[in-house]
């Protein structure tokens, strides 16, 4: 078992055993040096993409509230959101004040904390939940009901018509209060196209600031969401909105796609927590968009507060962090070849496309298994603060492997492996 962790404390040793001069351009993002003139990884931009300026709505405290596990006391929803804050997010969105009267006093304790980020909540579209929710302070209403024809059908019952007519009048009355409001469909990809684009048209002409659409049972694939945003684009003036579910693993890149065809609003939860599988993770979306915006994205979000904040959240829903998380999963920067581990400690940019420094991070190169090479235990030698020539150390890494071949090694046993040698050495 590999018990190595990502820390940014360099807890435990294993942290400490590679750490190699950085290679990062002031913007924190591994340098450009080496990179071919042309490569598929150069990012698809034109006129219409919003991969430099997309806003994030937060809605740990929402879409987050329908995780299995969740279960979020006041003091618990403060901490979240001003964690939230704290990592640069433009929205937070909260339970609507309609769902129990805690929701309705929590909704009101959050508009009260006075952050930068904006405080949402999410209703259905009627009068009713539209009057609480302004009642609480918030500066944004975000509006939903179903037009898929199973929403139509098995759910609310109600036509395109009544719907457009309903939102109209919802939609004035939070107008009129000065606040906010987004209007998104329920099951945006399982409704008919012609019908959603009269809708978001409609309402576009009323005034909303956003049009939200919603992959709510998260079967779009990116190509689907690329058609369906840049379509939407050409019809609405209003910012676009998007939320995905991660049903088919696709809510990142789904994201991703959005804004490339003009969304300008993504809406994520930290760790993705939502109902089922949940939604786009604040922190995978991060590290796709530190790659694709790197500049962007490091100036705005404080992104060493990541890993705090993803652990406050697993904390507060009891899971671990899984192992394969991107930035914070405990492997995230590890390397372990030896093939790897010679070009990383030359430069990292080799094989890693993301920084760990940016995210407060450490990498690590492993030494502790049979496919290490000599450059790693090269490394691992000089940290240790130990002379041996090549050749030594070469004679070296060869017992690690006899040993490596035989049992699981810690970075204990590969450290004394090492020192024995070395002590071995130096007696002769
Ligand atoms: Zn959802």
């Amino acid at each position: 078992m590999c018990g190595t962790c990502n820390g940014d404390t360099n807890g435990g040793a294993p942290a400490a055993a590679a750490n190699p001069p950085s290679q990062s351009t002031t913007n924190g993002v591994h340098s450009a040096q080496g990179l071919p003139k042309s490569s598929p990884y150069q990012s698809v931009q034109d006129y219409i993409s919003n991969v430099n300026s997309f806003k994030i709505i937060e809605s740990t405290l929402r879409e987050g509230e329908q995780f299995a596990n969740a279960f979020f006391d006041t003091e618990t929803k403060l901490k979240i959101a001003k964690a939230l804050d704290n990592f640069g997010v433009d929205y937070i969105e909260v339970t609507s004040p309609v769902s129990s009267p805690q929701s309705y006093e929590d909704c009101k304790r959050i508009c009260q904390l006075g952050l930068k980020a904006k405080v949402l909540t999410h209703v259905r579209c009627n009068m009713d939940d539209a009057r609480k929710a302004v009642e609480c302070g918030v500066d944004g209403v975000d509006l939903v009901i179903g037009t898929s024809s199973f929403l139509r059908e098995y759910s609310h019952g109600k036509s395109m018509e009544m719907i457009q007519k309903i939102a109209l009048e919802v939609i004035e009355y939070v107008k009129s209060q000065g606040v906010e409001v987004r209007f998104s469909s329920e099951d945006s990809f399982r409704s008919d196209l012609v019908d959603i684009l009269a809708l978001y048209k409609a309402v576009d002409r009323a005034g909303v600031n956003r049009v939200g659409v919603a992959d709510t049972v998260g079967g779009a694939t990116p190509r689907m969401t690329y058609d369906l945003v840049r379509t939407l684009r050409g019809v609405v003036g209003c910012d676009i909105e998007c939320h995905f579910h991660d049903d088919t693993g696709c809510s990142v890149a789904n994201a991703l796609s959005a804004l490339e065809a003009g969304a300008s609003h993504i809406d994520t939860s930290v760790l993705g927590i939502g109902e089922r599988n949940g939604i786009t993770p604040l922190g995978a979306l991060m590290a796709r968009m530190v790659v694709t915006a790197p500049e962007y994205v490091t100036k705005k979000y404080n992104l060493k507060a990541l890993k705090s904040l993803e652990e406050l959240v697993a904390d507060a829903v009891q899971i671990n962090i899984p192992f394969n998380n991107p930035i914070t999963g405990f492997c995230a920067f590890t390397h372990k070849a030896g093939i790897h581990a010679k070009a990383i400690l030359a430069n990292p940019s080799t094989y890693e496309i993301i920084d760990p420094s940016l995210f407060g991070l450490t990498r690590y190169v492993s030494i502790n298994s049979r496919i290490t090479g000599w450059n790693a235990v090269k490394s691992r030698v000089e940290q240790l603060g130990l002379k041996m020539t090549d050749e030594q150390v070469k004679e070296v890494t060869a017992k690690i492997k006899q040993m490596a071949d035989i049992r699981p090694l810690a970075i204990d046993d590969t450290d004394s492996i090492i020192r024995s040698y070395h002590l071995d050495v130096v007696q002769q």
